[in-house]
């Protein structure tokens, strides 16, 4: 089914629409298509210029946004208006990041909870969804000045051991951007489609993905049998890649050179310049044995040799990830069929001596390793719009389905353009003390409120035996069979208590229908993440009043007159935030009030530890 849409740019109409492959790094982003011409991925450039786009993000002092090479500019001169690896936070509380908040030199909003990370710069709040969304506009801009045609369909990669959140995130992102996402890839999926393994119908294999980028390592096992990829294991190290090849070079001058670490603290300007020089010294060193530069008035060298002896123990590491994965996944060295090479960082020569000692066999590292990931996911998008025959696209689902939860929001179980038969699952839990009974709505579509939606069906699960509030687990699941027909089944864990529905999810709907459902999506995606933004951090609000009102009457006799006092005006500076739509100025009042109980907050708990350490006989 071709369909026509117009070129705004030149008015032309177009007959086939153009569907992207975009690789969102944590580093470098990139978007590939598939050549018209030569039926071939090609990552998408402007002349001369680099294919990779740097996942930065620069918030300015009139509310200007810049992203990529100009934001990079910003990360020394202005670190806290400065946003990189923004993916690092895709669909992670604060508590998930919290070990490593000493890495990101903006700041990450700290309010104690489970509920998503938003990050600040200027007076502003926002989430990693936002932040992403910004590199994938530009993404897009880029492509449709490139290919001079509107761009409105993309497949993104993301890791494989990214969760539902975070693929949701991802999701989100693109929406906000403009784009419809058709599917989530893998990355190391995507890697392998780039070098043709998994094309071929009758393939079975056993392969081993090794991406070193910039800030992060992963090791992939992949089984593919018949087109059907199954990650059997991944391992990696989250804070490990190039630049940390980048610090030991800097450390290794600053020895040599005797410059202290505090004179770099204090002098910005000669540390940029060192970490400038390490990475242009890295580079050289993946094709030429020396390097020397000055700068700064220091003369600044490194061999080959001098820089494998720094980075082996760095290589090392990656190794024994590797050695960990294929334990994991019950595969001996000798069963892999190839080892795919990817990221910017395994350009270095000795990365790919010592993997490929560790595999004991040559390595696929043909294709740009900092493109691969974006070309396979060309490929599956050319295979997504039926271009490519000779693959057999299963059925499947037009559009996502999931359940109604807190606040009216839509939470997507199975995603559109599932493959099916497939099911999935999540776990719920009860809103109030000794609710014994849970209404489960399952709806159709792709906007982020269930009002918005197509209501599917709806029951109750009755019958949960009397708990606290967020005690019982309610595990929702979703089935749908190869007649495409969803079952939705609620059971209660603790006490086994189960009720299903089953359901024709397409019935009654027109191709135009699903069409304008899509439609609607892209249309008002940035209306709906505002709204799902404001009715979370409310709810985040809600919350934080009712616990901290709880812990004022159990310890209020332990707190002062004027912290009670400060308390009760930030409750209520919080209370009549709620009633407005601002969620910068709820977040605000979220912060302002967690300030103020924070310090007898700790104190309280302090004494009641030290109380059950008397009472309790060693
Ligand atoms: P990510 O997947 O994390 O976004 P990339 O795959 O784009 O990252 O890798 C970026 C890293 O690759 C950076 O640390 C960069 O310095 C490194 N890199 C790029 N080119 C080379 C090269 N020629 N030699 C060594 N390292 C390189
Ligand atoms: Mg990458």
């Amino acid at each position: 089914m071709a369909k026509i849409s117009i070129n705004i740019a030149t008015g032309s109409l177009q007959q086939e629409e153009i569907i992207v492959g975009i690789d969102l790094g944590t580093t470098n982003s990139l978007v590939a298509i598939i050549h018209p011409e030569t039926k071939q991925a090609v990552a998408l450039k402007e002349h001369d210029s680099s294919s990779l786009v740097p996942s930065v993000v620069h918030f300015g002092a009139s509310g200007e946004v810049t992203v990529g090479e100009a934001a990079r500019q910003f990360l020394v001169t202005e670190p806290e208006n400065t946003i990189f690896s923004a993916k690092r936070l895709m669909g992670r509380s604060y508590a998930d990041v919290q070990a490593n908040q000493a890495f990101f030199s903006y700041s990450i909003i700290d309010d104690d909870s489970d509920t998503l990370v938003k990050v600040k710069a200027g007076d502003r709040f926002y989430s990693p969804v936002e932040l992403s969304a910004y590199i994938l506009k530009e993404l897009k801009h880029r492509a449709e000045h490139i290919v001079k045609t509107a761009v409105n369909k993309a497949v993104i990669t993301v890791p494989a051991y990214f969760n539902d959140a975070q693929r949701q995130a991802t999701r989100d992102a693109g929406k906000l951007a403009g784009l419809d996402v058709l599917r989530i890839v893998n990355e190391p999926t995507a890697a392998s489609l780039a070098y043709g393994i998994g094309l071929d119908k009758n393939d079975h294999k056993t392969i081993a993905v090794y991406d070193l980028g910039g800030g992060t390592f992963d090791i992939s096992i992949l089984r593919i049998n018949s087109g059907i990829v199954d990650v059997c294991a991944t391992n990696g190290d989250t804070y490990l890649g190039g630049d940390d090849f980048d610090r030991a070079i800097v450390r290794h001058w600053m020895e040599e050179h005797g410059i202290a670490e505090a004179s770099l603290k204090t002098d910005r300007e000669l540390s940029q310049r060192l970490r400038l020089q390490a990475e242009a010294a890295k580079r050289i060193l993946s094709t030429d044995d020396v390097f020397a530069a000055v700068s700064g008035g220091y003369a600044l060298c490194l061999s080959r040799v001098q820089f494998d002896a720094l980075v082996r123990p760095l290589v090392q590491r990656t190794i024994d990830c590797c050695g960990r994965a294929l334990a994991d996944a019950g595969v001996d060295k000798a069963e892999i069929d190839s080892v795919v090479m990817v990221g910017g960082s395994t350009r270095v020569p000795l990365v790919n001596e010592m993997v490929s000692a560790f595999f004991g066999r040559p390595l696929n590292n043909s294709l740009n390793p900092d493109e691969v990931v974006a070309l396979g996911a060309a490929i599956q998008a050319d295979i997504l719009a039926g271009n490519n025959k000779d693959f057999l696209l299963l059925d499947i689902t037009p559009l996502s389905l999931g359940v109604e939860t807190m606040g009216g929001l839509m939470d997507v179980l199975i995603p559109r353009n599932s493959r099916i038969p497939t099911k999935a699952g999540r776990q719920y839990t009860t809103q109030k003390d000794g609710q014994s009974g849970m209404v489960i709505g399952v709806f159709q579509g792709e906007r982020d409120m269930v009002k918005d939606n197509r209501r599917l069906a709806s029951f109750t699960l009755t019958g949960i035996p009397a708990m606290p509030a967020g005690l019982p687990k309610v595990d929702i699941s979703f089935l749908i069979n190869a007649d495409g027909i969803l079952s939705v089944t609620a059971r209660e864990l603790r006490s086994g208590v189960e009720q299903s529905i089953e359901v024709k999810p397409q019935y009654g709907l027109t191709d135009a229908e699903v069409e304008q459902m899509l439609q609607d999506s892209i249309t008002h995606a940035k209306e709906d993440i505002a709204t799902r933004a404001l009715v979370e951090v409310r709810t985040e609000g809600e919350q934080l009043l009712q616990t901290t009102e709880q812990f004022i009457l159990k310890n209020g006799s332990l707190l002062t007159a004027a912290e009670i006092n400060d308390t009760a005006a930030a409750m209520q500076a919080l209370q009549l935030a709620l009633t407005m739509t601002d969620k910068d100025l709820i977040h605000r009042k979220i912060e302002a009030l967690n300030e103020c109980s924070r310090p007898y907050a700790e104190r309280v708990m302090d004494t009641a530890i030290s109380m059950a350490m008397k009472g309790s006989k060693v």
